[in-house]
């Protein structure tokens, strides 16, 4: 189901966060509504797990809400009302980071090739090492957060000018401004001119 997910935060880790949009609203948008949900974000992320479980869909959106909180009070940004605090959240990223996997070889028709990661189990605890490594390491400083305040999402800036996680918050955003901005303009009127027109718009909005 191609747009369902989007996977360009800069990291897979930070492309589950995403699984989660508007966390920061009463109404937070949660995109990984199922098991089939869970297999199709890790199929278009170029994994393919042998076996989905309803406990695999839980801990996959416990871990990715307290790798959230956890990035987040690492970056001082508020957590979102429903986060886990701060300990526990924490905790749960330790307790699957820890179980990482380095993957065993095996030959192959003479080569020597890396077995696949396949169950969500090796998965989430590769994605929350990614986490911990990221957030403590070289890459923090290009962390960012969407300036959209309901938004939030987290990525990667590498080039230190990416402002939104997408278009659709920049484009939301900057209409947002423009109508504050024609809000501002019929409230006070032009000072300089102090016209007819200033004052026709004036008298508008008061009725
Ligand atoms: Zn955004």
């Amino acid at each position: 189901m191609s747009g369902e997910f989007v996977y360009d935060a800069g990291e897979p880790w930070l492309n589950l966060l995403a699984t989660r949009a508007r966390s920061w609203t009463s109404a937070p948008r949660e995109r990984l509504v199922d098991e089939a949900a869970l297999g199709r974000w890790l199929e278009g992320g170029g994994v393919r797990p042998a076996r989905m479980s309803r406990e695999d869909l839980a801990a996959a959106r416990e871990l990715r809400e307290a790798m959230r909180a956890v990035a987040c009070t690492q970056l001082g940004i508020s957590s979102a009302p429903d986060a886990p605090r701060r300990p526990a959240a924490l905790e749960v990223v330790n307790n699957w980071a820890v179980r990482r996997h380095p993957g065993r070889a095996r030959w192959a028709h003479g080569s020597l090739i890396r077995t696949q990661v396949r169950s969500v189990s090796q998965i989430l605890a590769r994605l929350a090492d990614d986490c911990l490594t990221c957030l403590t390491d070289h890459a923090h400083p290009a962390l960012d957060a969407c300036a959209d305040t309901e938004c939030r999402m987290l990525f990667l800036d590498t080039t230190g000018r990416r402002r939104y996680c997408g278009d659709n918050c920049a484009v939301r955003n900057r209409v947002r401004r423009h109508r504050a901005k024609s809000v501002s303009e019929v409230l006070m009127p032009a000072r300089q001119d102090g016209s007819e027109q200033g004052a026709r718009r004036g008298g508008r909005v008061s009725r």
